[in-house]
């Protein structure tokens, strides 16, 4: 067995919904780059943000995410904190004066989140529920067309479901937190007003959101607000008004340099496609023993949820996979049952181990 071999075994096969599975080619680099980067005789940990080496690592990654998600030269990328939960929030703030309201596409917990904070600032209206269908596909919408914006959740981490394709909204901007799909797949960006993603999901470790936000719609952003919670504040200083999360961004840049060495979106949204489609073809043809209640044009190419028939085998279920190296199957409370995260540095490989784990699974206990 190689060195190499030998330490992907070690390696768990990590489920896990966010933070979650990182390449391995970018932690081995992120280890040995450690006690000394770029040759300055120390870690990036301990390196000030006002250093050309730092700007450099800075501009690289919103480079790089320029490139590969293909943006618009007249859009702007800020690098910001609080999490994508902090976005709920700074979007209305920014976006809505008094009177305006918002349409809200409601579709899981993180949008039912996202419009709590959106009715504290303003008013947001519902331009599609699926709540009282247990959120097992996507609601039909109906759009305000005096909004000041739409927003919707991309892909619904908890509940299973993702959009294919984006509602056409006519001329006013749609937002989408893209928290768990981005980069993912190709997105037409010039369609979308803006793009917020939390990175721990599917760009790299916990601490950084990322937001991309069209030319037009950050000239309409208020100003009368505290000088961290204005989108201005950060486009203007290159999101460094204030120290940045710097050692985040760094890793963040190596997993876009993986991204790209990997032959781009073309070649992940490939890779993304045939792990799911794996996935729920192996459900769908389990007898019933693994079920996978979403409707089929709805389900998430990212988070595919699933139930085994008693909430005891469940238990079963994701204890025994830990115990063969295989975490994070465990939905939240909020929904139950269990969760399979794909992400892009979730190789095919290990969805294949998964599935003969299911399949011995249902041998033993269907
Ligand atoms: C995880 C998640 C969030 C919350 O992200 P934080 O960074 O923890 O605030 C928001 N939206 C979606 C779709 C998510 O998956």
């Amino acid at each position: 067995m190689s060195a190499m071999q030998k330490e992907r075994r070690m390696r768990v096969h990590n489920f896990f919904p966010g933070p979650a599975a990182l390449p391995l080619e970018v932690i081995k680099q992120v280890q040995s780059e450690m006690d000394d980067f770029a040759g300055m005789g120390m870690s990036i940990l301990e390196l000030s943000h006002r250093t050309d080496q730092y700007d450099q690592v800075h501009n690289e990654a919103s480079a790089l995410l320029r490139k590969l998600f293909g943006i618009p030269k007249s859009y702007h990328v800020m690098w910001l904190q609080g999490g994508a939960s902090m976005q709920f929030a700074m979007l209305p703030m920014n976006l809505l004066r008094d009177g305006q309201s918002a349409d809200y596409i409601e579709t899981g917990v993180w949008s039912e989140r996202a419009i709590t904070e959106a009715q504290i600032i303003g008013k947001a209206r519902i331009a599609g529920s699926s709540k009282s269908d247990g959120y097992v596909r996507l609601p039909k919408l109906d759009f305000d067309p005096d909004a000041q914006y739409v927003h919707l959740t991309s892909n619904n981490t908890i509940m299973g479901t993702q959009f294919a394709e984006y509602p056409d909204t006519g001329s006013v901007p749609l937002v989408a937190d893209m928290s768990s799909d981005i980069l993912s797949r190709r997105v037409d960006i010039s369609k979308l007003g803006m793009v917020y993603a939390g990175a721990h999901k599917n760009l790299g470790p916990s601490g950084i959101t990322v937001a991309i936000m069209s030319d037009e719609m950050l000239q309409r952003c208020r100003e009368d607000l505290p000088t961290l919670l204005k989108y201005s504040t950060h486009d203007e200083n290159n999101s460094m008004f204030n120290t940045p999360v710097t050692f985040t961004i760094y890793v963040v840049k190596l997993v876009l340099d993986w991204i790209e060495k990997s032959g781009g979106l073309e070649a992940i949204e490939k890779i993304n496609e045939e792990k799911a489609k794996l996935f729920y073809d192996f459900v769908d043809n389990s007898g019933g023993f693994y079920t996978c209640g979403i409707d089929k044009v709805d389900r998430s190419k990212m988070n595919a949820i699933f139930n085994l028939p008693s909430v005891d085998l469940e238990e079963k279920f994701s204890s025994e996979a830990w115990t063969e190296g295989m975490v994070g199957l465990k939905n939240l409370p909020q929904r139950g049952g269990c969760r399979v995260s794909m992400y892009n540095a979730v190789s095919v490989e290990s969805v294949k181990e998964l599935l003969s784990f299911m399949k011995r699974f249902m041998e033993v206990n269907g």
